[in-house]
């Protein structure tokens, strides 16, 4: 990508001194056009190598197509709903955000929300404004010595902890993907999600929105929840179930919650939140602030320099190296590899130290894009899943602490392309591997020390069980009445009567109503659910 001089066409409002780490590299020329409906935004793009938007620029194939030496495109934000990512991939254009420079604002609106919420300002304010003056009615909860539940501990959980420990609290966080070093520098105490709920006044979400975080409040999980604890998302809408919140707080089982974010936004104008009195809504506020705008948008400029001027692609959110002839004849392995990362995650425990993934196979170019795809499917469920891509999945691999071994071993005695991939994390290590069959046909087929054979697609179950007549059938017959069709079940066991492990693909949705009712089995000492695809 690199070259003697480029040009940066600049929209959306972003200016100032922002834009420095452009404008103080003499290779780089700076064009803006405030309003990307202006013809003089078009006439730029047929020059512009970068182009940087906030959330108004709609970056779709037609305006790709009027840009022919485009090879970055830059959100000043997070989201990317407005950038056509898989078009721009297909035209070689890297596409990157700005995930950081949101989080202080976004904390800081965290805690307007948690002190307005048990202080009841919102509702106090609108009785002053009524002619009222009952000061018995708005009695309030101080925070010190309460207890803030903190689901989700990265970059704005961080933040929010060091806040609420500045106010006295004491902070209990569920985080799997936590490492140690990061808790103790938050001096958090980690824990389960239950006992998280079961302690906290205050739930605090900081999470993406993925497979396991989606609905992870909702009417079980407030049922945990002390009487007259809170609820605060500043996150994505969808993890927490509005319906169940609503019913929550209008039983009385709640005192109070706040909302940033919605399962659709905008909210309806008829949305039954509007009518919930201890509620607080805001508009997606978390990253309305003037030091938020400057400083996404100066993160934005350099990642925009260094992706033009070094090639340095870290941030971006697609992959546009990914139309090569030998990644798209590797497809089959690097899906493989992805399946097994997205396996290792769900079976493992505690935070990722290091992964090695070993190939044994005919390909001399495997081995790093193999890694990439075992480490996407590895942080894909950390992370959300537009987070993570091909590109950008070895640098938040080192950003998170976790090393990474590749190795190429001599071919193997039972397959031509065999996959190993070993995890070492602070809950002990794993070991998985899987082979192709036929070049195509990728199979799982060996879960710590049992061998076992099946397709990485679709949901898969993995089961911890004793070796004893009867079990097969009795976890055939709770799958069934939950109308889950079986596609494939291999049972491995390490010897006769002993420890036995189940691979069960199958089709359709697996929800904890089914998982628990495995566990309940009493042969069955561990059940996980993973989508591998
Ligand atoms: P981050 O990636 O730094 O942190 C997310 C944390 O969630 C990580 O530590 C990860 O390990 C953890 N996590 C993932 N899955 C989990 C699970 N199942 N259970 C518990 N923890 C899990 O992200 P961040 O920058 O702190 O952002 C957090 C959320 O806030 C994101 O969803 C982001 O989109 C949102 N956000 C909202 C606004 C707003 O305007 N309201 C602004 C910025 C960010």
């Amino acid at each position: 990508m690199s070259k003697a001089s480029y040009v940066v066409l600049v929209t959306d409002k972003v200016s100032g001194d922002a834009l420095n780490p452009l404008y103080e590299d003499e290779r780089f020329r700076v064009v803006q056009v405030d309003d990307s409906s202006e013809p003089a935004f078009r006439e730029a793009l047929a020059a512009a190598d970068g182009l940087i938007v906030r959330s108004a620029t709609q970056v779709e194939e037609e305006i790709l197509s009027v840009a022919p030496k485009l090879t970055v495109v830059g959100r000043a934000g997070v989201g990317v709903d407005n950038i056509d990512l898989a078009a721009a991939a297909e035209r070689g254009i890297a596409v990157l955000n700005a995930p950081a420079g949101n989080t202080v604002s976004t904390a800081e609106l965290t805690m307007a929300l948690i002190l307005a919420m048990v202080r009841r300002v919102a509702e106090a304010d609108a009785s002053v404004r009524q002619g009222e003056w009952d000061r018995s009615r708005f009695k309030g909860a101080e925070l010190r010595g309460r207890t803030l539940g903190l689901v989700g501990a990265g970059r704005i959980g961080g933040e929010v902890a060091k806040r609420c420990q500045a106010f006295g609290m004491e902070v209990v966080a569920y985080d799997p993907y936590l490492t140690d070093e990061r808790a103790a520098e938050l001096q958090l105490e980690r824990t389960e999600l239950d006992e998280v709920l079961e302690r906290a006044d205050i739930v605090s979400l900081h999470v993406p929105l993925t497979e396991s975080t989606r609905g992870i409040i909702n009417s079980e999980a407030i049922a945990r929840m002390k009487k007259g604890s809170f609820v605060v998302n500043v996150s994505r809408g969808g993890v927490v179930d509005e319906a169940a919140l609503g019913d929550a707080l209008k039983l009385g089982h709640l005192a109070g919650a706040a909302l940033d974010v919605y399962e659709v936004e905008p909210l309806d104008a008829d949305s039954p939140l509007r009518g919930s009195s201890n509620l607080l809504l805001t508009p997606h506020l978390g990253a309305s602030t003037q030091e938020a705008q400057e400083l996404v948008a100066s993160e934005i400029a350099e990642a925009v320099r260094a992706a033009l001027a070094e090639g340095d692609l870290s941030r971006a959110l697609n992959a546009p190296a990914i139309g090569g002839e030998v990644l798209r004849a590797l497809a089959p392995l690097l899906e493989l590899g992805r399946g097994l990362g997205r396996l290792a995650c769900a079976l493992s425990s505690g935070g990722v130290r290091e992964i090695g993934v070993r190939y044994a196979g005919d390909s001399d170019d495997a081995l790093k894009p193999l890694t990439a795809y075992a480490l996407m499917g590895l942080l894909e469920p950390v992370l959300g899943p537009d987070q993570v891509n091909f590109v950008s999945a070895g640098h938040l691999a080192k950003q998170r602490g976790i090393a990474v071994a590749r190795t190429k071993m001599s071919l193997h005695a039972d397959y031509t392309e065999f996959v190993e991939l070993v995890l070492r994390t602070e809950g002990g290590s794993l070991r998985l591997a899987g082979a192709l069959l036929g070049e195509t046909h990728p199979r799982i087929v060996r879960i710590e020390d049992y061998h076992v054979d099946i397709v990485p697609a679709g949901t898969f179950i993995v089961l911890k069980n004793q070796d004893v007549p009867g079990v097969i059938g009795r976890v055939g017959t709770i799958l069934g009445s939950h109308d889950i069709n079986i596609a494939e079940y291999h049972q491995a066991r390490l010897s006769k009567g002993g420890d036995a492990l189940a691979a069960i693909s199958v089709d359709g949705d697996v929800g904890t109503t089914v998982r628990e009712a495995l566990l309940r089995l009493p042969e069955v000492s561990a059940a996980v659910v993973v989508l591998l695809g």
